[in-house]
């Protein structure tokens, strides 16, 4: 269920868990799991410093998210659209998540093809 209290946005987090905001942070700091050109894959939990959480609470999320964030998920799955925007695609279990990696593998791989 989706809190009340958190308020991201708008801009490039509307509307997302907090979960998609700070691993897109670990992303951009190098902490991605797996990534292409416009996705990647960040495992739980996140290390958060003192900056990630002010961050997080200046983006409208409230604290308890912040210190839950993650809990009960294996990792997230992250695109940036072609607006600019961040969606996450939680996944609960190591094996969901390493078949949207394998997938996104694929889909790469064959766009390469494509190219060629
Ligand atoms: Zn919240």
């Amino acid at each position: 269920m989706r809190c009340q209290t958190c308020n991201p946005g708008p801009g490039k987090f509307e509307a997302e868990p907090v979960e998609t905001f700070l691993a897109f942070r670990a992303w951009l700091s190098g902490a991605a799991d797996e990534e292409g050109t416009d996705w990647a894959f960040v495992r739980f939990p996140l290390t958060l410093d003192a900056d990630d959480i002010a961050d997080a609470r200046d983006a409208g999320y409230c604290a308890s998210c912040i210190d839950a964030a993650g809990h009960g998920l294996y990792g997230i799955g992250l695109e940036i659209s072609e607006g600019g925007f961040v969606y996450g695609y939680p996944f609960k279990t190591r094996a969901e998540y390493e078949s949207a990696v394998t997938y996104l593998r694929w889909c790469e791989a064959r766009a390469e093809r494509e190219e060629a």
